[in-house]
């Protein structure tokens, strides 16, 4: 586990409701990047976008703000938060 994600959160996109505004991607261009298919995907340390559904990254403590005003933000409520160790979302649709 790296020090940079403390609290250990994750982030995934269901792509199925996204809507392809962009508003992540202007929140936090290290996690969130529109494919050319339209849609936003997450983003590992590596650059790399995370395809598979449901596919997590972890959220870098230094962008959990911006991490957490996308998904409030996010006009398809599609941007999920969850603690990595149990799963339960925090930020997003779900979260209680
Ligand atoms: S803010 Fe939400 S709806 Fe907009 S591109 Fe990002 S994930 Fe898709």
């Amino acid at each position: 586990m790296s020090n940079e994600t403390a609290e250990a959160l994750e982030v995934w996109i269901d792509q199925d409701l996204c809507t392809g505004d962009g508003i992540c991607v202007q929140y936090a261009p290290e996690v969130f990047e529109l494919d050319i298919d339209g849609l936003a995907y997450v983003k590992g340390e590596d650059d790399e976008l995370r395809q598979a559904a449901g596919a997590t990254v972890p959220v870098p403590v230094a962008l959990l703000r911006d991490v957490v005003d996308s998904a409030k933000e996010c006009p398809g409520d599609c941007i999920h938060v969850r603690r990595a160790a149990d799963r339960v979302e925090v930020y997003g649709p779900d979260a209680e």
